[in-house]
């Protein structure tokens, strides 16, 4: 007999979308989230009337299908909207994507060294024929290696421990799709007269309501269909007795409770799973799971005495100069946009989980934050009224090779716990974008669906389901 109800730890967006799609084909879903409302990492904040997103904020689908999905669950509040970024570079702001206005930006003899290197890049890869003009659509080619490890590896370093050829191109492709720059339109031209695949995507996606709003659409969905959303539903144990998951208790914020459960999905970080498994995995495997490391994010939020912000921008630093790597101005909500004094930057900081600035106060932070954004003249001290700090714990699988070794362990001991599966960002240490995450949950539906029906069709569409994910993305 098939499954009829599964339970699933973690209402973020991959919990959700898992719950949703196995809910569409009629299994009964159950999900337990530990935080006040769903959304994980994908969440949209809200202080002193403003909306910032916490973790993902660019959402570039390059599936066709899953762009469709998306964008028939948000209906009207599906928006492409134009974004420009600027990289803090060398005491300058630097317009990036890279346009004929950053060439004047750029001093001029990084520029020369630059464009010589360049144009010799380019010229030694078309001559590679085909594997040349794949080789073209990648990270340093696309402005040479100079450039790339002036402008980006640092930032990338920083975000994903990878070198930024290893980011999908679309990482760079925040350009006007209406006003392409001359040197842009002629790049393209060229690119036409080679046939060279074009790495960009002109346009991110984006809910009008911040990305926070995925989650609730999904919740009003998943509740719709009679789905059950626990919040403020901490997991305390996972009943697991002869390696096959039974039941789960939490603690709904008034009792503890337990259920019974048929399947189990988990999507929540590793280092939180483990400990809940009663009876406890074996020692060393507790002890690998120890040596796990995880980023965590911290946002600065500051409001500040002025009513002009530009917030289709972002604002990128060099990591190692600075204790954050990215600031943005949130959005004003409806009712603050009439009468806005205001503006309010959102800072973030990516460190290691441990990092003892995670245990600083709100004072201490700002105060290692202020002179860089003094310097790059996105603040004077004057114009701060207020500030506040927002702290995501878990943030981000740091997956350098002991990681992965760690990993690999981890996996194969889940592997032989029945009734239960890890998936999502926290347990494989890929699905890094929002893409890849809804991939994932995608094929983690359609796996127990066909384990269950084998022969009954589902409505999770097979070609979304089975498209690789490729770890090599973000
Ligand atoms: C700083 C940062 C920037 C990013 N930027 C982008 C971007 O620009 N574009 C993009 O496409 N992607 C981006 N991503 C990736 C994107 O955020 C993820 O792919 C996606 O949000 C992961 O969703 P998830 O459901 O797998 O994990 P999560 O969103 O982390 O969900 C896990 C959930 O489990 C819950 N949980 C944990 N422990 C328990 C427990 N014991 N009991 C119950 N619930 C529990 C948590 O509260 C959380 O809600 C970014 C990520 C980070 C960290």
């Amino acid at each position: 007999m098939g499954i009829r109800e599964v339970t699933i730890l973690g209402g973020g967006l991959c919990g959700l979308m898992t719950a949703w799609k196995l809910q569409e084909a009629g299994v009964r879903t159950r999900i337990l989230e530990a935080q006040p409302e769903v959304g994980g990492l994908a969440k949209s904040v809200t202080w002193k009337g403003f909306r910032f997103d916490i973790g993902p904020n660019l959402f570039m689908p390059r599936d066709p299908l899953l762009l469709d999905e998306i964008k028939s669950l948000m209906g009207g509040s599906y928006q492409v909207p134009l974004r420009q970024s600027r990289l803090w570079f060398k005491g300058r702001w630097i317009s990036y994507p890279l346009t004929t206005r950053s060439l004047l930006e750029i001093p001029w003899p990084i520029l020369a060294q630059a464009t010589a290197e360049f144009a010799s890049l380019q010229l030694r890869y078309r001559l590679q024929g085909e594997e040349g003009r794949e080789r073209l659509a990648q990270g340093d080619a696309r402005y040479g290696a100079l450039l790339d490890q002036l402008l980006l590896s640092e930032q990338v370093h920083q975000i994903w421990q990878k070198p930024s050829s290893f980011l999908s191109p679309s990482w760079t492709t925040q350009s006007k799709p209406q006003e392409r720059p001359a040197m842009e339109r002629i790049a393209s031209l060229v690119r036409q007269a080679f046939r060279v695949p074009t790495p960009y995507t002109r346009s991110l996606h984006f809910p009008s309501e911040g990305i926070g709003s995925i989650a609730k659409r999904l919740q009003a969905r998943l509740l719709q269909a009679g789905a059950e959303i626990h919040t403020n539903a901490k997991v305390q144990r996972i009943l697991a007795p002869h390696g096959e998951v039974q039941g789960v208790v939490f603690d709904d914020g008034e009792r503890v409770r337990q259920v019974e459960t048929e399947y189990l999905f988990s999507t929540i970080p590793l280092p939180s799973l483990f400990p809940l498994l009663d009876p406890l995995p074996p020692h060393s495997i507790l002890e690998r799971l120890v040596r796990l490391r995880h980023r965590s994010l911290l946002i600065l939020s500051l409001l500040l005495e002025r009513d002009e912000a530009d917030t289709q921008r972002w604002f990128y630093f060099p990591a190692k100069q600075y204790p954050f790597f990215r600031a943005s101005f949130a959005q004003p909500l409806p009712e603050q946009r009439q009468r806005q004094q205001h503006a309010c930057l959102s800072v973030e900081c990516m460190l290691p989980s441990d990092h003892p600035f995670h245990r600083a106060t709100t004072e201490e932070i700002l105060q290692r934050c202020l002179p860089g954004l003094q310097e790059a003249r996105l603040v004077t001290p004057h114009q701060i009224i207020e500030a506040s700090v927002h702290r995501e714990i878990f943030a981000f699988p740091e997956g350098g090779q002991e990681d992965e070794e760690i990993l690999r362990h981890l996996q194969s001991f889940l592997t032989g716990t029945r009734r239960l599966r890890a998936v999502g960002m926290h347990s494989a240490f890929r699905a890094w974008t929002l893409e890849q995450t809804f991939r994932e949950a995608l094929r983690a539906a359609r796996g127990i669906l066909d384990e269950n029906y084998p022969r009954r069709p589902t409505k999770v569409r097979p070609a979304l389901a089975a498209s690789p994910s490729s770890s090599s993305e973000s």
